[in-house]
């Protein structure tokens, strides 16, 4: 059996695998990789599909690490052409879940293929394939890992197949990603007529005060390989439709992407303390969802960078863009870089790769392979 990255992306993007559905994603895949000798084990949590598949029990053990489902389509009347048809024009292969991130797990089956049937491998190889990453992340790798740590079967190393490339392929590659922390602050007041104030408590001076606390000073400078922590508010609530009512209460929710300098808890002290001296009465619920983290394993870095300019003639950019990764689950167990397609498109209408990138991606995937498993 001999397959090719971009017809098996076509198939994988036909599957409509709108998280948490599995949509025929991780069945096709599991069909792909039999075929190529992997022994294959589903492994379903709550309504969320995950699947892990292995070849070989020596060491090292190479596992790649990667989601099945999608984000939903947003406007689907919006799309020019049809989110799950696998369409091929103008040299791009359109599709939700070609940039993120279908096209680069087909790209790695087609690599895995072809570096099996050159060489005499000793190792062990594996999938991480979850159906839980653009939701809650809850039944997906954290869970598979829990498996993983049973069996006493985690990996050496580990690459993301996430979109990583910027202007071209594989200008960059992520050695770490930003940590991310939500809240929802709600002020309470006392509702009543605005011609009577004096007799009425408006928490909406006293929101956006707090808001102002946690905007006005910066997080921090940034550090080495990260940008500056930062907060963002996404929504600020009253549902108040009368002009004449002091409401009595409003909710503010906002986002904090954090570098390697802060941790969630402390970004949940700091948001308490602010909220504490000048929020008055009000209800404040934070939620972590995940720290920072960096690769500090040099050898794995260079590895892919290496193969990155073997393949396209340029060094790639290390960076730790981008938003939050399974990554930040598998950090704790092997060094993790992340390395795709374009993020242009992913997640919007008209998402798409080109097909010449798939292609490249797959060569640059089987020479991350071939360095591994001779360097090693
Ligand atoms: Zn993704």
């Amino acid at each position: 059996m001999t397959y090719d990255p971009v017809s098996l992306s076509q198939e994988l993007i036909r599957c409509p695998s709108i998280t948490p559905e599995e949509g025929g994603a991780l069945v096709l895949l599991e069909k792909v990789l039999r075929n190529l000798g992997f022994e294959c084990h589903r492994l379903d949590y709550g309504d969320v599909s995950n699947l892990y598949a292995k070849i070989g029990t020596g060491s090292p053990h190479f596992c790649f690490a990667g989601h099945t489902d999608v984000v939903p389509l947003g406007d689907a009347s919006a799309w020019t052409h049809d989110p799950f048809s696998g369409q091929i024009s103008e040299g791009k292969l359109w599709g939700r879940g070609t940039a993120d991130m279908k096209c680069a797990i087909a790209a790695f089956v087609v690599a895995v293929e072809r570096f099996l049937s050159q060489n005499a491998f000793q190792g062990s190889l594996s999938f991480l394939i979850t159906g839980d990453e653009e939701k809650d992340a809850i039944h997906g790798t954290v869970k598979v890992l829990e498996w993983l740590k049973n069996r006493n079967d985690f990996p050496d190393a580990c690459l993301i197949g996430e979109p990583t490339s910027q202007v071209q392929i594989c200008d960059m590659i992520k050695i770490g990603r930003r940590g991310s922390v939500t809240g929802k602050l709600t002020c309470h007041g006392k509702q009543g007529h605005i011609a009577y104030p004096a007799f009425m408590d408006n928490p909406i001076p006293r929101l956006l005060k707090t808001l102002q606390v946690l905007l006005e000073n910066p997080i921090d400078a940034g550090s080495d390989y990260f940008e500056p922590s930062r907060l963002e508010i996404t929504s600020i609530d009253v549902g108040n439709k009368a002009s004449n009512i002091i409401p009595n209460k409003v909710t503010a929710y906002f986002g904090v992407r954090i570098n390697d300098l802060q941790t969630g808890e402390k970004i949940q002290t700091w948001i308490e303390d602010v909220c504490r001296e000048t929020a008055g009465h009000h209800d404040l619920e934070i939620t972590c969802h995940g720290d920072a983290f960096l690769t500090q394993d040099q050898d794995l870095i260079k590895l892919v960078s290496l193969a990155v300019q073997n393949v396209t003639g340029r060094v790639p950019e290390l960076s730790t863009s981008g938003a939050t990764t399974d990554g930040r689950f598998i950090t704790h167990h092997c060094p993790v870089v992340e390395c795709g397609l374009k993020e242009a498109t992913m997640h919007q209408i008209d998402e798409h790769v080109e097909v010449g990138d798939i292609e490249i991606l797959t060569a640059i995937y089987e020479r991350i392979l071939g360095q591994f498993f001779r360097q090693m």
